[in-house]
């Protein structure tokens, strides 16, 4: 008799133990989703910062450009991506994307990643945070105004992390975004066509970030190295996708779950 009692007994502690847990669980849910609501829906992808290069099987390498948008370079390198299907980010300053909004414009209609190079590219070696974090806001602002979007990427003028480059980041919401091991092939510099395509075809692998530049004195080795340069890696299979293309990808290899949007609220 004691014995089915004390059976009673552990099964009533059981039950009432199990049902406090499954309501401080889905108290744990709900509070965890409503602060998810504030800037993402459905499954985070977007949290690794820095990113410099993003682990993918498929043949898939993202090329950016940064210190545009200009007038010319910058719709001469379009013409070159949409020749191979290609979608680039560009890093984007704030200044020239207010004198040049129609190229923004451009860049976001036809499905290209814009992202955050802060307002005027000031030197990242003597700022602090919170000038930073004006910076950066500035330029948020500006693209928001020409997209109806806010940047989700953000990339430092020259790559440079140091402690306000990282904290202003992390304040204003934004994933670092750096490049991969040898894909900076110095454009900027014109050190002839060849010397470019070959800089970036010879180490090429899925899932690499390539740091080139659509601005400056004169981007034509540029534009004409990466004709070649797409011309080559497609016939090896590569396609060539935004920053946010290569981590949905990482995610969906992984998981199989599907990304949602990032979505950066003012
Ligand atoms: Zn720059």
């Amino acid at each position: 008799m004691n014995g089915k009692k004390t059976l009673i007994n552990i099964s009533l502690l059981v039950l009432f133990l199990s049902a406090i847990l499954a309501k401080e669980t889905n108290t744990e849910h709900a509070s965890m989703n409503s602060s998810m609501n504030v800037r993402h829906r459905g499954i985070n992808c977007f949290s690794a910062s820095p990113l410099y290069k993003v682990n993918v099987k498929e043949k898939l390498i993202a090329f950016t450009f940064d210190d545009g948008p200009h007038p010319v370079y910058t719709r001469n390198v379009l013409k070159v991506l949409n020749k191979y299907q290609g979608k680039g980010t560009f890093f984007v300053t704030g200044q020239r994307a207010q004198s040049f909004s129609s190229v923004i414009k451009e860049l976001d209609g036809q499905g290209h990643e814009i992202g955050n190079h802060t307002f005027s590219h000031p030197s990242m070696r003597k700022i602090t945070s919170l000038q930073l974090q004006k910076e950066i806001q500035k330029a948020d602002d500006t693209i928001y105004s020409l997209t109806g979007k806010y940047p989700v990427f953000f990339r430092p003028p020259a790559g440079i992390q140091n402690s306000a480059v990282i904290s202003a980041a992390k304040k204003k919401n934004h994933i670092i975004v750096i490049w991969s091991k040898n894909q900076d092939p110095k454009d900027w510099a014109n050190p002839g066509i060849e010397t470019i395509v070959r800089r970036v075809t010879q180490h090429a692998e899925p899932g690499q970030i390539v740091l080139m530049h659509d601005s400056g004195v004169n981007r034509t080795q540029t534009v004409k190295a990466l004709e070649k340069i797409l011309s080559i890696l497609s016939k090896q299979g590569y396609k060539f996708v935004t920053i946010s293309d290569l981590v949905r990808q990482s995610t969906k290899e992984k998981t199989g779950d599907e990304c949602v949007d990032l979505v950066i609220k003012p």
